[in-house]
């Protein structure tokens, strides 16, 4: 076959899951509790699905047709990339052209999205609406994305494949006298040039007693000997994310970080032997938070073991003690359990895995032996 037929056919296939993935929606919309149809404004949940990565926009989604409204800015790229809807090329008010589809498409209920749509935004859609009520949805779209197709987990793969290489070019560069903000910006510099459209977060590089900070993001602290080193960081690529941690020591390891890392390291090992289909979420965070706590640093453990990961860095499912989600085939989640002595330092160790019908494929594949450098 040609490359352009290779190109074709994929675009075709394209098609279909975000065929798929409308279809399955509407069918959670057909429960009888549920509007007539939804609205979705947010960015994640319209990425995924109609394909079209524009900033604003609004997808109407009806038993009988997926409208996505845009501005004039946004007319051509939608047109090109949301092959499953029907382009509304907007010229009046948003709002008032929802009514109007809402209207023509005979809706008793609209939904939108509670978590996503502002105060503001909800009395202009109750104004414009008329008769046709308002229900609020929680979590609907976002449910639908928390289970991963073959593409998105190819392009997932391949965030994390950017994101390790980058970081074995960094390694060189980590040494005494180099400032975190120059490492972080090395990191996202070697990511991009490997392919990455850009970083899902700001990076970590969190050195010395920075790194019991479990979020401290980059600063102008340069290394010295004697430090840990957390780098969290992730890559985005074709619109999904990528997030790892690794921890490494400057020079020479004394003898409490050799402890805390090695103990780190178990809980995770502990955590990635036992993951399987339908363990309960909170119960893999159990796993790690049991191997901490008889190690003695229970009390240093102090966020949850993970969260899944796609479009957006941090989605559905959680994994931590409250968790109510039970861990199902074709998730994608991180497994990152780490210990932050106040004062002194920290380690956190982080894994990306797919869940699969015999366990975890970890997509993260740097290694974890301990790194002093
Ligand atoms: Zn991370
Ligand atoms: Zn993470």
């Amino acid at each position: 076959m040609s490359s352009l037929g290779a190109e074709k056919s994929e675009e075709i296939k394209g098609e279909n899951f975000l065929q798929e993935r409308v279809k399955k929606l509407r069918a959670l919309l057909a429960r009888s509790e549920k509007p007539q149809g939804l609205l979705v404004r947010y960015r994640p949940n319209y990425f995924y699905l109609s394909g079209f990565s524009g900033s604003t926009g609004g997808l109407l989604i009806t038993q009988t047709q997926a409208w996505l409204l845009v501005d004039f800015r946004y007319w051509e790229q939608a047109e090109m990339e949301a092959t499953n809807c029907k382009v509304c090329r907007l010229n009046s008010s948003f709002w008032s052209t929802v009514a109007e589809l809402a209207r023509d498409e005979g809706l008793e209920s609209l939904g939108f999205e509670a978590e996503h749509l502002s105060y503001d935004d909800y009395l202009n859609l109750k104004n414009a609406l008329g008769t046709t009520e308002p229900v609020a949805v929680k979590g609907l779209v976002e449910e639908l994305r928390q289970v991963k197709n073959e593409q998105e987990l190819a392009l997932m793969q391949r965030a994390a494949e950017i994101a390790d290489e980058a970081f074995r070019s960094l390694i060189p560069l980590i040494k005494p006298g180099t400032v975190e903000l120059d490492l972080a910006l090395e990191l996202e510099y070697l990511m991009r040039r490997a392919g990455a459209e850009g970083v899902p977060f700001p990076l970590i590089v969190a050195s010395g007693p920075r790194s019991a900070l479990p979020h401290g993001v980059a600063t102008t602290r340069k290394l010295r000997d004697g430090d840990l080193v957390v780098f969290d960081f992730g890559a985005l690529y074709k619109g999904y994310c990528s997030d790892m941690t690794r921890t490494v020591i400057i020079n020479k390891a004394e003898g409490w970080q050799r402890e805390i890392y090695f103990k780190v390291l178990r809980a995770q090992t502990k955590v990635l032997a036992e993951l399987r289909e339908g363990l309960h979420a909170a119960e893999a965070d159990r796993f790690a938070r049991d191997s901490l706590q008889s190690a003695g640093y229970g009390p240093y453990f102090g966020h949850g073991l993970g969260h899944g990961i796609g479009i957006e860095p941090h989605e559905g499912p959680v994994l931590s003690p409250r968790s109510k989600a039970l861990l199902r085939q074709g998730m994608v989640f991180t497994v990152e359990p780490g210990v932050y002595l106040p004062g002194r330092g920290g380690v956190r160790i982080e894994d990306m895995v797919i869940l699969r019908e015999h366990g975890p494929e970890i997509l993260t594949k740097l290694i974890k032996k301990l790194l002093i450098l």
